[in-house]
């Protein structure tokens, strides 16, 4: 047992920033939903860590999830790659890094609940951050979608939505390492420009084209095998009636939805499902949890040699996570959205 005197003498007296829901969204996030304050935090006890953060996650999925998740006064959730700087947990030794759902905070004592340690091999040269994109969960999620998902073949042709984002630049080149023809829109002429380096067929500006069915149309005229959903809404509407026969769709997310107060309706997807014997599924990334080990060695992999390439959108300071956040959710990322602590 420490007895009060020496437990006093290894105190360092730890300040958290954090962010905080002050109030759940509605419509388009606000600044004055969220607020910064400051919490003191234990000397970590027997079992426990404490972490500083490095890098921060900004996720499309915090802003459902805030609504289901979560109460006012809670801290945002989010994960993010920190470093141990005290350890009183064998399993986390100090100056290790990890992957840590600890939300939007700069500091966390954690009992290892959430915590996962990096990639015992992870070469130096690999930047930390690509561990909550592409060699993360938004590359898992890609993986996923289209193996497990859309159980995904040679020759086949695919198309994905918000393309040049976190988890589409990775859909769109596994699909082409897997020897596919790769469609995908993006919301910018410099994110199509993007997509084209990265070796997609063919590119679009949703934003910009006249007709997204024509446009779809003109991408590929047989069809789609496979469509990785990520936007939902609209763009959902334009691409099920050209799914080919036995089409697969893997619903990752609906972003165009998130901000809605009211949700929007639109043509029923039945007939043109039954018509084509479409299958529709969604997905969560953490269905394959058991397979997430191998699957980032294998994303390493790619992006050693040079494969995969991991492009990030740094936003630096923990203070502006909420304009990171919200320039997430407007498309001014191209690739991972991330925040340098
Ligand atoms: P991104 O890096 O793609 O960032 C979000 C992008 O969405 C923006 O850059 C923007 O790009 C696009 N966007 C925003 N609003 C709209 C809109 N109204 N219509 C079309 N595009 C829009 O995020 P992620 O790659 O992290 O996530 C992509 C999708 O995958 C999200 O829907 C997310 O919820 C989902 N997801 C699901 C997971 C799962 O397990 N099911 C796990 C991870 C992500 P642009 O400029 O092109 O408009």
């Amino acid at each position: 047992m420490e007895n009060d005197a020496s437990v006093s003498k290894q105190r360092t007296m730890v300040q958290a920033k954090v962010w905080i829901l002050r109030k759940h969204f509605d419509g388009f996030p606000k600044e004055s939903d969220l607020e910064l304050k400051v919490e003191q935090l234990p000397e970590p006890r027997d079992g426990e860590i404490l972490l500083e953060a490095v890098f921060l996650s900004v996720d499309p999925y915090m802003r459902p999830f805030s609504r289901v998740r979560m109460k006012e006064g809670d801290v945002m959730i989010g994960t993010q790659v920190a470093k141990v700087v005290q350890s009183r947990n064998p399993s986390f030794p100090v100056d290790s890094h990890v992957v840590s759902r600890s939300g939007w905070r700069t500091h966390t004592v954690s009992d290892g609940t959430g915590v996962k340690l990096l990639l015992s091999d992870w070469p130096a040269d690999v930047p930390l951050s690509l561990a909550l994109g592409a060699i993360g969960m938004p590359g898992l999620t890609a993986l996923y979608g289209l193996e497990e998902v859309c159980e995904l073949k040679a020759g086949e042709t695919v198309l994905v939505n918000a393309a040049a984002g976190a988890v589409g630049t990775v859909v769109g080149q596994i699909a082409k390492l897997k020897g596919c023809r790769v469609i995908g829109s993006a919301g910018s002429d410099a994110k199509v420009a993007y997509l084209q380096e990265l070796g997609f067929d063919v590119a679009f500006n949703y934003k910009t084209v006249p007709s997204l069915e024509q446009a779809l149309r003109e991408a590929s005229p047989e069809g789609y095998d496979c469509f990785f959903e990520n936007v939902g809404g609209a763009f959902s509407i334009a691409a099920l009636p050209l799914m080919k026969p036995m089409g697969r769709i893997a619903v990752c997310g609906a972003i165009s939805t998130y901000n809605d107060s009211a949700p929007q309706s639109g043509p029923f997807p039945h007939l043109p499902m039954i018509m084509n014997q479409i299958r529709m599924e969604g997905f969560m990334v953490a269905r394959w949890e058991h397979k997430n080990e191998e699957s980032l060695r294998r994303l390493l992999a790619w992006k050693q040699e040079g494969k995969l390439k991991c492009p990030e959108h740094v936003t630096s300071g923990f203070e502006n996570m909420p304009a990171a956040f919200m320039g997430m959710l407007r498309g001014e990322n191209l690739g991972k959205a991330i925040i340098k602590a």
